[in-house]
């Protein structure tokens, strides 16, 4: 390269420059000029020397970007100043320690945020998902993150050309995925159409040049008729000393291809390409009544189709988006789209979240619907643990939202997503309202949490301190909220219950004389066939796995120790002497599942028995002691020629006939709930109650029964059978002294 074409580059890259203080210039303050001047020279030289894939010099791309923060999003001099810096620390020596003391904390914080994103699976599929949750993961600390990144992204689309065939559909296609959504919920408008647009000349380049051909080609007549149209709207406007702007403005190439593809048309067809907009001047005050005004106007000239009124002044959509859609009949027979706003409005629905916040100050409205929104996001990103391809999913099904709008008893309006049920509107409220959530009653009719909300529903919520969630929940909300929050309820409800069956491990380890060493959860959950600590402390707490079982555990392991010696049995004496020393029982008998577990047994598989048969024990050389039953084919011989090498053995079952337990059940006292209780007792099989002693004061049922049961699997079954009659909150096992 010569020195004259370096000279013009040098030349092309000030021009960039002062265009951007130009366009920053009316809103700069203080030492801003300078601050920008300090990054655009470190940007400068971190990059030198540095080219783009299409030759110009590095540094044209992150002066473009910040011109995009500046134009087209309305953002200030921090942003600016990220956005001549936000590849700096990715592609050059510099660390987020320099910019950190050359800029202070808040730009430093934004440009790790940008290198974080582009740092992650840049190039593995399932790295992408990481990816984007690592850029989602941004907006807790700080938006202007995403929004530089848009610009970034933005300025990479429109400078695709040079990049190979493969990273143009790789970017495309993620721009489409995640980026233009973004863009569209952050009501960036001007934005996501832009990339939208992009997108469709990369991938479907042919389709994209036709539009465009077709929107050239019908400029002349368009502009003809855009004129017949508006020139009475023009005057009358005029005539009511209105201080607006109408103009016809061509609808995006990507919603032409939309219509194209659903109604299965070529470009020709498309009649709608354009909309007619009107924005009018007016103060805060007034500009409900005046769009309304102007739509009294506009529908004096045309007839108006009533289904196609659309206002989102009166109820602005959740992404900040204000305008009043009507589409009326013009006087060539055709449909045409009218779309009436204020410059405020208009402004917010080009360049979103940066102008919303612009706006902010002189509204005297609550909290909009995009700052709850993102409120939300950082919810769900803070209390998400969800991996990241299932985050990306639910993130975006949070993006492309329809509404619904619904009423709180006091009349406060409440955005949620199209298809919402009673328990998204708990959650809605508050996480501790969903998770104790009975039901509503809506419009003064009771109805599940399940009932699917509409528009204009008044809502109240029921609760109960007795509810739980439950994992069913999950089927039918919509809203990440809900699902986070019952998702979180369900691990905390787990969380108690393994705690619970934490105590009760401790105390039966302390009871078997286990030393309870760090190693011994993790053994026992083992033992018991399971991964997870938690999940074999949970089973317990839940009495799926019940303390006695863990005595097994306590004789696997000297099992263990003990089998190489008894594999030389060839006596059943021995056996017997084994099982007199280690249980104190002098019976000989050994019980199945008991002390059998000292030993070596197998269950033999002539004859495979089952829990109840007739059995015994037979002493085998080297393999141990086998159960088989007596009517084996084989019993009689082995009975008979070898019966010093036969044990009497029973099943474990057989021991004990019953034991005696007792139940505390807590409820609200209710007609009729001690008869229900004993009903679902006596109607147990095999259950005898001893004993009931009942205590109703203050309107608290207290009950403790004593019983005599089969099993403690029989036990934990009748207690949740109990805690399931209506009024009963909690049945607790009574514990033996
Ligand atoms: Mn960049």
């Amino acid at each position: 390269m010569d020195t004259i074409q370096l000279e013009e580059e040098n030349k092309e890259i000030i021009r960039k420059y002062r265009k951007l203080l130009r366009h920053a210039k009316p809103f700069l303050k203080d030492d801003d000029a300078k601050l920008i001047r300090k990054a655009f020279n470190l940007s400068m030289e971190a990059h030198e020397g540095m080219r783009r894939k299409s030759g110009e010099p590095y540094i044209f791309h992150p002066v473009a970007v910040a011109q995009i923060c500046v134009e087209e999003i309305g953002l200030g001099t921090t942003s600016i100043v990220s956005a001549l810096l936000h590849d700096v620390v990715e592609d050059t020596d510099y660390e987020v320690e320099d910019i950190q003391r050359e800029f202070g904390k808040k730009v430093a914080q934004i440009i790790d945020g940008l290198t974080k994103i582009s740092g992650v699976g840049s190039n593995a599929d399932s790295g992408q998902a990481e990816n984007f949750r690592k850029m989602l993961l941004t907006l807790s600390h700080d938006v202007r993150v995403i929004l530089v990144k848009l610009a970034d992204r933005l300025h990479n689309m429109r400078t695709l050309d040079s990049m190979p065939r493969h990273k143009q559909l790789k970017i495309a296609s993620e721009t489409i995925f995640l980026y233009a959504p973004l863009a569209h919920r952050l009501g960036l408008y001007a934005i996501k159409s832009e990339m939208e647009d992009l997108h469709l000349k990369y991938t479907h380049e042919e389709v994209y040049q036709s539009i465009i051909d077709n929107i050239q080609v019908t400029k002349e007549f368009r502009d003809r008729f855009i004129r017949r149209f508006t020139r009475p709207l023009q005057q009358d406007l005029s005539l009511h000393n209105f201080k607006f702007n109408i103009k016809g403005r061509v609808k995006s190439i990507h919603s032409i291809w939309e219509k194209m593809e659903k109604q299965d048309i070529p470009v020709e067809e498309v009649f709608d390409l354009f909309a007619i907009r009107i924005i009018v001047d007016v103060p805060l005050a007034q500009e409900k009544a005046v769009c309304w005004q102007v739509y009294s106007i506009v529908t004096d000239y045309y007839k108006p189709n009533p289904d196609r009124l659309r206002d989102w002044v009166s109820t602005p959509k959740a992404n900040g988006y204000e305008s009043l859609h009507t589409t009326v009949m013009s006087r060539t027979g055709k449909w045409v789209e009218v779309q009436i706003r204020t410059k405020r409005m208009d402004d917010i629905a080009e360049k979103g979240y940066a102008a919303h916040w612009k706006y902010k100050d002189s509204t005297t409205r609550k909290k909009s619907g995009l700052e709850t929104w993102i409120a939300e996001v950082r919810e769900l990103l803070e209390n998400t643990e969800s991996n990241a391809a299932e985050f990306v999913d639910e993130f975006k099904a949070n993006l492309y939202q329809d509404e619904v709008f619904v009423f709180t008893p006091k009349g406060d309006l409440k955005t949620l997503q199209n298809g919402s049920t009673t328990l998204d509107f708990a959650f809605d409220i508050h996480t501790e309202v969903g998770l104790k959530c009975l039901g509503a009653k809506v419009n003064q009719k009771l109805v599940p949490l399940n009932y699917v909300l509409q528009n204009g529903d008044q809502i109240e919520i029921l609760t109960s301190t007795k509810q739980k969630p439950s994992e069913d929940w999950l089927r039918f909300v919509v809203t990440s909220k809900a699902r986070s929050g019952i998702k979180h309820g369900l691990k905390d409800e787990t969380r108690k219950i393994a705690e619970d069956g934490k105590e009760i491990v401790l105390r039966k380890l302390k009871q078997l004389k286990i030393e309870h060493k760090t190693s011994t959860f993790t053994e026992l959950t083992k033992f018991f066939g399971l991964t997870q600590v938690t999940d074999f402390l949970y089973r317990v707490g839940k009495g799926i796995i019940e303390p006695k079982e863990i005595k097994k555990f306590k004789d696997a392991s000297i099992e263990k120790k003990l089998v190489p010696k008894h594999k030389n049995w060839t006596d059943a004496k021995q056996v017997s002497k084994l099982i007199t020393k280690e249980t104190g029982r002098a019976d000989s008998i050994l019980f199945i599942g008991e002390d059998l577990d000292l030993v070596d047994y197998k269950f033999a598989s002539c004859c495979s028995p089952i829990p109840g048969d007739d059995v015994f024990g037979f002493v085998t050389i080297g393999e141990g002691i086998k159960i088989h039953r007596t009517t084996c084919p084989n019993s009689a011989e082995l009975l008979s020629k070898h019966g010093h090498r036969v044990l009497k053995a029973k099943w474990e079952s057989e021991k004990k006939e019953s034991f005696e337990a007792g139940l505390e059940i807590i409820g609200t006292d209710r007609l009729g709930l001690i008869n229900d209780v004993t009903r679902i007792i006596s109607n147990e099989h095999k259950v005898n109650m001893k004993s009931i002693t009942v205590d109703t004061d203050t309107g608290i049922f207290e009950g403790k029964i004593f019983l005599c049961i089969k099993d403690k699997a029989h036990l934990a079954q009748l207690a949740t059978k109990l805690e399931n009659v209506e009024g009963v909150v909690k049945v607790t096992r009574i514990k033996e002294d």
